[in-house]
């Protein structure tokens, strides 16, 4: 694979290689991400303009667009420079008028000689009850009716780009298209009727009719499975490779498990076992484990986690869990320590705090296999971090972390054996489309005995009920965490808004009562605000979107979220996700500034309705759309130009299991279908792919 493929040099090459297209124009296009005759292929119609003849314009209701056979008639030269140019036609059943500004009139009396016939198309307007077209968009002789396409694509603009032009260059590009061997599964093919590439491209560009238009016509849905199935064979193509890599086969005994298991006050739900057993046997398979542990807020991860380490540990070696945050690793060593201590298991914490000796002493345990779990932050990865034995690294919460960052977390150590967990419940096909590279284990089931969460809407003005009802509820000793709005995403304006409620609650409230955490803490401040309110001392806990992922204290049953309205739904999803956690029931508040937008009112009508963190990330998508949903940049999810995920969310999963059906008959794509999918590969400027088969 030394190079892209010479048929697609041509759609390779320069934009002004199209007819009738100059450098000003190449220049324009950039603005649409167009700069060659590839780009302009891929750029379909948005919409389309009937331009079907008609006897008369005298039944259609204007303003619209009409295409109409015409006896040409008078010309009306304007007496002023600043008047129209007028030229009376009539159609089989009525006179109207064709209106020109700034026009010129040998242009004009050439264009529509008097008493001729010709049939214009543009859109009708009354003016004064008298019909009017201004500026035909076009005048053919009867002969070459055939000009005007019956149904007219409109395409996507930039300024000083224009549809006629776009349309030129499109029917270009179209004839630089080569045929190209097909990459899609036959049968599949086969089975939803869809063209070839070729020909899916020529009926894209030529609709018929609105329909062709849709996302769902055969001709888009095969182009959009194209894009679909470039980025899944990449991700396919990525997971071989990591699954090619020599992996250690890492056999648990099931005595550490045990021995937690035993001293837990309940069972594992089935959800929690079902991914234990995949990720054990993922352990124990001589290749790489590169699996994506997803569950909902409060599934039960952590224990998950916990046993997987356990099965590293187990198998005479060692395991890490690294946290985005200190929080949240201080958190885990918390939550993991007790129970690794009932194994016998010495599990230690290392974060970017962690100086001098203290720090040369737990580098020196870790190299010489004495601590055998180790949590902490990105510190974990440092480069003079060294084990003695690593098979196991989890990375909690990394819902960010692109495809290329996971590979190379994967490089550390030997032969490490990768798990992430994500909390945050994102629809299938987004999670195939940004974790395709994955396998995956689902916790689809909450642990029993949770008392759902009551979800109110307040307004803003009604703070100070809140507050007083706040008061009652201390008083009988619940805890709540107060969240205060993320302004602009600026740390600095969270903090002074974050500040400025701790100090009237604290007014309200009574010095100690209230405590304060927020990004820009001294960390040390920060861990003593959180445990304070861990240990049930402070009653509320003031605070910026810092608690949004993973923080766990389950006496705290009320979350009062300020400006909930500016706050986006999956995250509205996890803040709550903080109560309802003990057996109290528990209350989520959302302040509101009225009015509210309406997708604001969707958001927060929706969070009221349910609390099934799946059913929340599909209505996100549905308001939201798939390019909003995930920074793209660091999400590593491509943009499709074709492609919508939102509509087209089951293509994603055939495109996967497509991919990965291909690559496990011919694992150097070197079949005829394998070179024919080398070219899609190039077509789509999968580099990364085309890179990983080159190394291959
Ligand atoms: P997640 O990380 O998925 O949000 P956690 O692992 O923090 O969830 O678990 C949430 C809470 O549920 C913890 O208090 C944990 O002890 C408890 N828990 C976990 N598994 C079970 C279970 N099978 N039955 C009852 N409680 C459980
Ligand atoms: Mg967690």
């Amino acid at each position: 694979m030394t190079g892209r493929p010479e048929v697609l040099f041509p759609l390779f090459g320069a934009l002004t290689a199209l007819k009738g297209l100059g450098d000003k124009t190449a220049q324009l296009l950039e603005h649409m991400a167009i700069t060659r005759p590839r780009d302009m292929l891929f750029t379909l119609p948005q919409g389309g303009i009937d331009r079907q003849v008609r006897a008369s314009i005298r039944d259609v209701v204007p303003p619209c667009t009409v295409t109409v056979a015409v006896t040409i008639g008078a010309h009306h030269v304007p007496a002023s420079k600043n008047r129209p140019y007028r030229v009376t036609v009539t159609d089989s059943e009525t006179s109207f008028q064709l209106v020109f500004f700034h026009a010129r009139g040998d242009f004009l009396q050439r264009l529509l000689p008097e008493g001729e016939r010709r049939i214009i198309s543009g859109r009708i307007e009354l003016f004064d009850g008298i019909g009017q077209m201004a500026h035909p968009d076009h005048v053919v002789t009867e002969d070459a009716a055939a000009d005007i396409p019956a149904f007219e694509p409109v395409y996507p603009l930039t300024a000083g780009v224009t549809q006629k032009l776009m349309y030129r260059a499109t029917r270009g590009a179209l004839d630089m298209a080569p045929p190209l061997a097909e990459w899609i599964d036959g049968p599949l093919l086969t089975r939803e009727g869809w063209p070839d590439w070729k020909a899916a491209l020529q009926a894209a560009h030529a609709p018929q009719s609105t329909s062709d238009l849709s996302a769902l016509a055969v001709a888009r849905v095969r182009l959009a499975y194209d894009e679909l199935f470039a980025h899944q064979l990449t991700l396919a193509l990525a997971r071989q490779q990591m699954r090619r890599k020599p992996g250690r086969a890492t056999v648990g005994t099931g005595v550490l498990q045990d021995r937690v298991l035993g001293a837990l006050p309940y069972k594992p739900t089935a959800a929690q076992s079902r991914s234990v057993a995949e990720i054990s046997a993922d352990l124990a398979a001589p290749h790489r484990m590169n699996r994506l542990l997803q569950g909902d807020v409060g599934s039960g991860k952590t224990l998950v986690a916990l046993m997987a380490l356990l099965i590293a540990v187990e198998g005479g070696g060692q395991g890490v869990m690294m946290a985005p945050t200190e929080i949240l690793a201080r958190q885990h060593l918390e939550g993991l320590q007790p129970l690794a201590a009932l194994a016998g298991v010495r599990l230690e914490i290392l974060t970017g705090r962690d100086k001098g000796k203290e720090r040369a002493a737990k580098l020196a345990a870790l190299a010489s296999g004495e601590i055998q779990i180790l949590v902490g932050t990105h510190a974990v990865f440092q480069k003079d971090v060294h084990f003695h034995d690593l098979r196991l690294a989890v990375v909690d919460e990394q819902h960010r972390f692109g495809v290329a960052q996971r590979m190379e977390l994967g490089a550390k150590g030997q032969a490490v054996d990768v798990l992430v967990m994500t909390a945050t419940p994102i629809p299938r096909s987004l999670s195939l489309a940004q974790f395709g590279e994955m396998d995956l284990s689902v916790l689809d089931e909450k642990p029993p005995g949770r008392t759902p969460v009551t979800t109110a809407l307040v307004s803003t003005d009604r703070v100070d009920e809140v507050i007083a009802k706040l008061r009652g509820a201390i008083a009988e000793g619940r805890q709540a965490y107060w969240v205060c709005p993320l302004v602009e995403e600026s740390e600095t304006i969270d903090m002074t808004a974050a500040d400025q409620r701790f100090k009237s609650l604290r007014a309200a409230f009574g010095e100690g009562v209230v405590g304060l955490v927020h990004g820009q803490m001294p960390p040390a401040e920060k861990d003593s605000a959180m445990a304070l309110f861990a240990a049930g001392e402070t009653k509320v806990l003031v605070a910026t979107t810092v608690i949004e992922v993973g923080v766990n204290v389950p006496n705290a049953s009320i979350m009062v979220i300020e400006r909930a309205e500016s706050f986006g739904l999956a995250q509205l999803h996890q803040l709550r996700g903080r109560v309802g956690r003990g057996s109290a029931a528990s209350t989520c508040l959302l302040l509101y500034q009225a009015p509210m937008s309406e997708t604001a009112q969707r958001r927060l009508a929706i969070l009221r309705e349910t609390e099934d963190g799946f059913r929340i990330a599909e209505e996100d998508l549905a308001i939201r759309g798939a390019g909003d949903m995930i920074g793209t940049a660091q999400s590593g999810l491509p943009r499709f130009r074709i492609a919508d995920l939102e509509r087209q969310a089951a293509l994603m999963e055939v495109a996967q299991s497509d991919a990965r059906a291909l690559l496990a008959m011919d694992p150097a794509l070197e079949s005829p279908r394998g070179k024919a999918a080398r070219v899609l590969l190039w077509l789509m400027e999968q580099d990364r792919a085309i890179r990983l088969i080159s190394v291959g």
